[in-house]
């Protein structure tokens, strides 16, 4: 592969003409679609919509973490069909749930025309055969019917009888075709309803089933059901980690971290990844006492992990986070309750970070008059 160095994403793109929005809309999408296509070029990637979805995202500078991913890939030359395939899969084919619930819904509806043609088919032969079944029945009526005859009219029955029981055979396989693809069309859907609520990257919960599970438990605890905590968490000093040790180790750390917290939590609780370097803990029915000991584990068990870049073994120290804890108050609504446990996450970076900050120490400490007023 050649190595086409550095790309700066064209996202500072000025457009010297003075048209209409639209117009300029269209100079600058024709911008990122020149610039997708010269990278393919340049990088010798096939043009295929999925690589070019994928540099066009790139020159659009929309994703700043596919970027970063992208510069490393071109400054080291190894830009390859596998890697965009990848990057694809984990960056663009995830997030899009909407088009593979549709393709899902359009095999959905194939399978019923089909079962319906199936029934069609069954119903008209049905008929047939019931018409037949009549006139022989006529026949038999007759007076006189010589051997002859009857052999014929029992050989007519026959063929049609053989002619149903093809036709039944026939539903019966179209049926059982339809049950299994249903099947797998619920299979299907299951994965992408999972899916669209898990982060690419870390496989832990995204950020919307983040808020969907904050909704929920924010619901509950108003209703009376038990205590409710938020934990926060921000890894430190993350851009000096990436900017030493490149993107795709920062990214491992993050994998890292989700694996620590979600191996921290058990049962009704909900670990995310709430946003870039930052992640939640959702827990019902804990006190502030008991989500300020759990993010102290947590912490301890990030700073203990000693880290290793994987290709080469080599050393590269270890990452620390910092924690903000809070806990539902009547009335809370979600946005309340993350505000809070926010404040006491940027207390915890103001002392110092890898500290656990809950809201208690916000309200006894002094040193926070600001953070700690509601
Ligand atoms: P602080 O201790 O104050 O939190 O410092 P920080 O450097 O962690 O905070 P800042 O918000 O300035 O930087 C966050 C960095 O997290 C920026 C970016 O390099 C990194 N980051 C965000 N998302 C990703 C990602 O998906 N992968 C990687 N590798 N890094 C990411
Ligand atoms: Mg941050
Ligand atoms: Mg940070």
């Amino acid at each position: 592969m050649p190595n086409i160095g550095q790309c700066a994403p064209i996202n500072r793109l000025t457009v010297g003409f003075g048209g209409t929005v639209s117009e300029q809309e269209f100079r600058r999408a024709l911008g990122y679609a020149t610039s997708a296509i010269d990278l393919l070029k340049r990088a010798t990637i096939p043009p295929y919509p999925q690589f070019y979805e994928l540099l066009y995202t790139y020159a659009t500078g929309v994703n700043p973490s596919l970027n970063s991913r992208i510069n490393e890939i071109f400054r080291d030359g190894h830009a390859t069909s596998d890697i965009a395939e990848r990057l694809y899969n984990e960056f663009l084919r995830a997030q899009d749930a909407n088009a593979r619930i549709s393709g899902v819904s359009e095999r959905m509806s194939r399978r019923i025309v089909a079962v319906h043609d199936a029934i069609d088919t069954a119903m008209t032969t049905a008929s047939a055969y019931s018409a037949s079944l009549q006139i022989a029945s006529g026949d038999l009526g007759a007076d006189e019917l010589d051997t002859d005859e009857l052999r014929k009219l029992a050989g007519a029955l026959l063929a049609e009888t053989r002619r149903m029981q093809d036709a039944n055979h026939q539903l019966e396989m179209s049926l059982q075709a339809s049950r299994d693809d249903i099947d797998a069309l619920q299979r299907d859907l299951d994965d992408v309803r999972r899916e669209a609520l898990l982060d690419p990257l870390t496989k832990i919960h995204n950020r919307k089933a983040f808020d969907d599970g904050l909704l929920r438990a924010v619901g509950r605890a108003a209703e009376g059901h038990g205590h409710l905590s938020l934990i926060l968490i921000d890894i430190d000093h993350f851009k000096n980690f990436n900017d030493t040790w490149g993107h795709q180790t920062g990214d491992q750390v993050l994998r890292l971290v989700a694996m620590t917290l979600k191996s921290n939590i058990k049962g009704k609780d909900i670990a995310a990844r709430y946003g870039g370097e930052e992640f939640a803990a959702i827990l019902p029915d804990t006190d502030l006492e008991g989500a300020v000991i759990l993010a102290d584990n947590i912490r301890k068990a990030i700073q203990a992990k000693e880290l290793l870049k994987r290709s080469t073994n080599e050393k590269l120290g270890r990452v620390t986070a910092s924690f903000g804890v809070a806990s539902y108050r009547a009335s809370d609504t979600p946005s309340g309750l993350i505000e809070r446990a926010d404040r006491c996450l940027y207390a915890a970076k103001h002392l110092g970070r890898n500290k656990v900050v809950s809201e208690t120490d916000l309200d006894n400490d002094e040193t926070f008059p600001a953070l700690g007023a509601a």
